[in-house]
């Protein structure tokens, strides 16, 4: 039994039986599918395709009939050719943080602002969030979802919000100070950073800072960045996840006993398949995830294909709460790497790095191909105190990484270890792989 104490924003919603949260989402999975089918040609054309009328989806057992949408959809269709109301009702445009081509982007009702910023309220308050604490929301605020939807929820739970969005890293930390902010909304990496700035600072986190807990997700990161977080800032550090097509987020969050997600599961349903097959998957085994949004207006989802990987869990939690969980997401399936035929995950890496003394937790992946044969190379960056050792140790460093990357991954790397502060710091996703074979 864990002593935490499990703050819950919406607890007749959160700890429904299962048996009532199925009948709940299967009444709200019909009343989408007929939306979706009245109102978006695209999906009419791929529903009758496929043989499927509304009527025939009765619950939610009878999902695995319905046509996936994939992010190629939100492309195709860009920008209001999947929305399910009339764009007077729209009250709100997001859009993906992706960084090539063209944005996809959401329209929301204003029922689904609604729905988003309950999310994020309940995302907050597992964390902790109260209406005595201070949110500083270091997310961008923009066309990206982290900072509105941070915004929304501390604001919807009443909580006083220091909407700094993100950059400016000093004045961050200064406002952090000055107002006795207990509460950070950022990326992981950005949380690294602002970390390493405030010791840089002369700060130290529980003398100076009244920082308690952090809400981090938007990115990929590992269970030993998390530990490393939770040190450096003396803070509970929770996953949050969520992605523009079917919320922001807040689709789950991390309670405070921190082992998998709990997914807003009377707004969206969640399942596990097969990559390759399509094929829906039992709960444990590990796959992608895909997801029915089953109260949103504007926008609805309707098996969307995330390419995320995970595995999902519906054991009793001791918090309390009956939604299913996520595990942290493994990868993606096209952000793996297949380097000399295995497939490599950048966490994987990550994990290596974080676990080694005398490293920052800053590196990037460099693939390429040199005499038809691809090359990995892993740089790193060295902490001062291993920078200013003796050379020997230095070495160590470099062979204990190539070591554990070969055991871990089972490739064998180049590692270069680089000067402190020398690598690029990220205020918001971190860019951690160059893969120079496409070019
Ligand atoms: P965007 O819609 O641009 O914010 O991107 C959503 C994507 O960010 C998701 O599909 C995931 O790949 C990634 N993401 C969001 N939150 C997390 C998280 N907590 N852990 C890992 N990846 C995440
Ligand atoms: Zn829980």
């Amino acid at each position: 039994m864990s002593d935490r104490v499990h703050l819950i924003y919406n607890p007749e919603r959160e700890c429904m039986s299962r048996d009532e949260l199925h009948a709940w989402q299967s009444a709200r999975l019909r009343e989408t599918v007929r939306r979706e089918y009245d109102n978006v040609p695209m999906y009419r054309a791929r529903m009758d395709e496929k043989g499927v009328k509304p009527e025939d989806i009765r619950s939610v057992d009878d999902l695995r009939y319905l046509p996936f949408m994939e992010k190629t959809d939100l492309r195709d269709y860009y920008p209001f050719d999947l929305l399910a109301s009339p764009q007077s009702e729209i009250v709100r445009i997001q859009g993906s943080s992706g960084t090539t081509g063209k944005p996809i982007v959401a329209g929301y009702t204003r029922n689904d602002i609604d729905v988003w910023s309950e999310m994020m309220a309940r995302t907050l308050t597992a964390a902790g969030c109260t209406r005595d604490d201070k949110v500083q929301v270091a997310y961008g605020l923009g066309l990206f979802t982290g900072g509105f939807g941070a915004y929304q929820g501390a604001d919807r739970i009443g909580a006083m919000v220091v909407p700094m969005s993100s950059g400016n890293t000093q004045r961050q930390i200064m406002m952090m100070k000055d107002l006795g902010v207990t509460m950070l909304c950022c990326t992981p990496s950005y949380a690294t950073y602002l970390g390493e700035t405030i010791r840089e600072m002369g700060l130290v986190p529980g003398r100076d800072l009244k920082l308690k807990a952090g809400c981090f997700g938007a990115e990929p990161w590992t269970e030993a960045m998390r530990q490393h977080l939770e040190e450096l800032l003396g803070i509970d550090a929770c996953d949050i996840y969520g992605l523009t097509e079917i919320a922001g987020p807040g689709v789950a969050f991390d309670c405070l006993e921190k082992h998998g997600m709990h997914i807003n599961e009377d707004h969206v349903i969640a399942e596990i398949i097969n990559p390759a097959t399509g094929e829906p998957l039992p709960y444990g085994e590990k796959g992608e995830l895909v997801f029915t949004t089953i109260t949103k207006t504007g926008m609805p989802m309707l098996r969307y294909r995330t390419h995320d990987i995970c595995s999902l869990t519906d054991k009793p939690c001791e918090c309390g709460r009956t939604f299913a969980r996520m595990s942290r997401i493994t990868g993606r399936t096209d952000d793996m790497l297949i380097i000399r035929g295995v497939n490599v995950f950048p966490s994987q890496i990550e994990s290596v790095l974080i676990k080694t003394q005398g490293v920052a937790p800053h590196y990037m992946l460099v693939v390429d191909r040199v005499n038809n044969s691809d090359t990995l190379e892993v740089q790193v960056e060295l902490t001062e105190e291993m920078f200013s050792d003796t050379v020997g140790h230095i070495e160590n460093v470099r062979r204990y990484i190539s070591e554990q990357i070969k055991s871990v991954v089972g490739i064998s790397a180049k590692v270069t270890l680089n000067a402190p502060k020398s690598m690029p710091r990220s205020e918001g996703k971190a860019k951690r792989v160059i893969d120079n074979r496409k070019i």
